[in-house]
């Protein structure tokens, strides 16, 4: 199983997820035109596309047409809810809590290998019933970098994933079979990609990687 961020940022979200036979695209938050450039191969290459919510930064309406048109069309998280399967990777959806309605995934690949995919929430209501071979998980701001008064933050505490929060909903899960950790989404200017990377690998002991903004 590989998960690839290819962009990660409240300018546009882009990830894929693949067993080796089935490839996914997660998220189509920039325009097709940028698609087409950060993917390693044409999006029509893939089997499939999913998307979290319906905010522009991860539901590019260029990217949503021009897919469409040519015979992809992105599918919410709705559609995954009783589980259904791609070609070889049975896809899963989940309710997480952001401040519409908002879905992350679970995959399976043929291989046996999980990837487990949340974004976007500031609270994670599932604890998998599994140990994901690959979590993909937001990492938005720290608390303590935050500006007291700052109106921003209200929304982010009711929208976005903190550091804080990220590492007890990891601490939560079993992860005794998990190889790798993907932060996501870092806010520009209220994270610190570093000390994230850092304080999630101590607190957790496992290979973690923070995402691009852009590739
Ligand atoms: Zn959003």
């Amino acid at each position: 199983m590989r998960f690839t961020a290819y962009a990660s940022s409240s300018s546009g979200n882009l990830y894929t997820v693949e067993d080796g036979k089935t490839s996914l695209i997660i998220e189509c938050g920039v325009s097709y035109r940028e698609m087409q450039r950060l993917l390693p191969k044409s999006p029509m290459d893939y089997d499939g596309c999913v998307y979290s919510h319906h905010h522009g930064d991860h539901y590019h309406p260029n990217a949503v047409r021009e897919l469409t048109v040519r015979g992809l069309p992105p599918q919410c998280g709705l559609m995954f809810q009783h589980g259904e399967t791609i070609g070889t990777m049975q896809v899963r959806s989940f309710p997480v809590k952001h401040d519409c309605r908002a879905h992350g995934y679970m995959f399976r690949g043929e291989c046996g290998e999980t990837c487990v995919f949340m974004v976007d929430t500031f609270y994670c209501p599932v604890v998998p019933k599994f140990s994901p071979t690959i979590v993909a998980i937001e990492c938005n701001y720290a608390r303590d970098l935050l500006r007291p008064g700052d109106s921003i933050n209200d929304r982010l505490f009711a929208s976005h994933m903190s550091l804080e929060q990220c590492v007890k909903t990891l601490q939560a899960w079993d992860l005794k079979a998990t190889r790798e950790v993907h932060l996501l989404h870092l806010s520009d200017d209220r994270s610190d990609e570093k000390r994230f990377v850092r304080e999630v690998q101590e607190a957790i002991g496992l290979p973690t990687h923070s995402s691009p903004k852009r590739r």
